[in-house]
């Protein structure tokens, strides 16, 4: 098992740091290998996506992924920013089906800024399809500056697009995790205005024709927002495209009490997958040892579930998340009005109460 390390920015070398050290608490063979990616690759060797680190990410089975970002590189151009490296792995990898569970862990039900009653037992999984859309439609801007900004432009535009092909691969992954869950799934897109969603609608009821034991409903994303927030227990598997995708995930991150609990899993058609939490570098937080590890160490469990065939190793972890929860340990974000029995401890001390729980 060749596990590529790309901690990136800000947060991320400090959440990676404490991923890793519960990965090597398993004991488990298994061999990780460190690069640099996002804005201290650009810094280093002048690309945020390093010839050397895209080889790694391709000749490992896995790929753990901290964040990258940071607001100093904002003058860049576009394609020397470090959020390029993450669509650039994306791509090279063909890694199109991003999975973003949203559980509620019942011990931060007071976390979230939601009534405990929304959202107590919420367990949801976000499908978001990750290499089409505006995110890599073409051309992606009229180019009128070399810093990445356009003073005086008088038009920008993106173009939203996806195939046949792209929705169907997507729509299977969809109804194939359904089948292990409710056997429901909820497709999201906006066809009351955008052809890519009139099309996205058309195939995802035309795959699920070989899906007879699914239930296909379909909801446009305005609606699936409100609803999100209204009344999220009543959704269970959601498939939709890369944009809303990446905003209704964020948004459902806050039903479970912080965006630090969210893990995320993208994979390609040969099972290979870059697991990463799914908030970003944090640049507001950096170096100030207090950001959560828990969303990058459950990703490290899906990277064992998903990637790496280790199941048994997947739940211990997972297990060992909601005991130091149980034992009242939390990082800042997800402290609330803390309370009896309730302790505020740092990343490193999380990492560590996690890998104590393991055994
Ligand atoms: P962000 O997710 O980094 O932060 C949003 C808020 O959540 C901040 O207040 C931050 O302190 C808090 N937060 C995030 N993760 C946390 C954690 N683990 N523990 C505690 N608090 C946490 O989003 P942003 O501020 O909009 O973006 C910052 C940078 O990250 C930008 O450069 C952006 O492009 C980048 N970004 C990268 C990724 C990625 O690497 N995949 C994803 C999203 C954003």
């Amino acid at each position: 098992m060749k596990i590529a390390v790309l901690a990136g920015d800000g947060i991320g070398t400090e959440i990676v740091a404490e991923a890793v050290k519960v990965l090597l608490a398993l004991d488990l063979k298994m061999e990780m290998e460190s690069a640099l990616v996002g804005g201290v690759a650009y810094d280093a060797f002048g690309h945020p996506l390093p010839p050397a680190t895209l080889a790694l990410a391709k000749a490992s089975d896995a790929i753990l992924f901290g964040a990258v970002g940071d607001w100093k590189y904002d003058k860049l151009e576009r394609q020397f920013r470090p959020e390029q490296a993450i669509l650039g792995l994306r791509k090279e990898l063909g890694l199109f089906a991003n999975f973003r569970p949203a559980i509620c862990y019942e011990e931060l039900v007071d976390a979230s800024s939601l009534k405990p009653e929304l959202i107590a037992g919420l367990d949801i999984l976000i499908i978001r399809e990750l290499t089409g859309d505006i995110y890599f439609g073409q051309p992606r801007g009229r180019r009128v500056a070399t810093d990445g900004h356009f003073p005086g432009a008088e038009e920008a535009f993106d173009t939203m697009r996806y195939s046949r092909p792209e929705i169907e691969r997507i729509a299977h992954v969809a109804f194939d995790a359904a089948r292990k869950r409710s056997k429901r799934v909820t497709s999201v897109d906006k066809n009351n205005v955008l052809e890519t969603s009139q099309l996205w609608k058309d195939v995802m009821i035309e795959v699920a024709q070989q899906y007879p034991d699914i239930t296909l409903d379909h909801m446009l994303v305005d609606n699936a927002a409100m609803q999100l927030v209204k009344e999220p227990k009543k959704f269970d598997v959601v498939v939709t495209g890369n944009m809303f995708g990446d905003i209704l995930s964020d948004e459902a991150s806050m039903l479970t009490g912080s965006i630090g609990m969210l893990p995320s899993a993208s994979l390609n058609a040969s099972n290979q997958g870059l697991y990463e939490p799914s908030h970003g570098s944090a640049p507001d937080i950096a170096g100030k040892g207090i950001a959560n590890p828990l969303a990058t160490i459950l990703s490290a469990a899906m990277m064992l579930r998903f990637s790496l065939g280790q199941a048994d190793a997947a739940l211990r972890i997972e297990h060992a998340v909601k005991a130091v929860l149980a034992k009242g340990l939390r990082t800042s974000d997800i402290y609330g009005k803390g309370g009896a029995g309730i302790t505020k401890v740092s990343t490193l001390e999380m990492g560590d109460a996690v890998v104590a729980a393991l055994a």
